[in-house]
């Protein structure tokens, strides 16, 4: 493999512990917006446009490699934009599951929260269904 590369992938790999801990916030957001009022056909234009930011992430990650390939300076830090990617899919996975939960669930009436079908408690405040 081309040295360069092999540097840029090992940098790459050095990220993937700092990702991890920037999941977690975006579990908690979750929750803050759990009793908005949300409706599928929203969140598939979300799910569309979040699909498009992490296609155009991916391509500004492909120019990295192939510059990084040719002994160019990339025009943008990888890191940063791996970090976006992460951000982006972690994002694109709590609007599929939003999705998910509306399509076979029910909101909690006390706190608004999307409970499974056949909850007999919310668990997200406990309330009885
Ligand atoms: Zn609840």
């Amino acid at each position: 493999m081309d040295e360069r590369i092999r540097e840029l992938l090992d940098k790459i790999r050095g990220t993937a512990a700092a990702a991890g801990e920037a999941a977690a916030p975006t579990a908690r957001y979750v929750g803050q917006r759990a009793g908005e009022l949300v409706d599928t056909a929203k969140l598939n234009i979300q799910i569309f446009n979040q699909n498009a930011e992490i296609s155009d992430l991916l391509r500004r990650m492909g120019q990295v490699m192939y510059r990084t390939h040719l002994g160019q300076e990339p025009e943008e830090d990888v890191t940063a934009l791996l970090a976006q990617a992460d951000a982006a899919y972690a994002r694109l996975n709590e609007l599929k599951d939003e999705v998910a939960a509306l399509r076979q669930g029910q909101p909690c009436p006390a706190c608004g929260a999307l409970c499974a079908k056949g909850d007999r408690f919310c668990k997200s405040c406990g309330a009885q269904l």
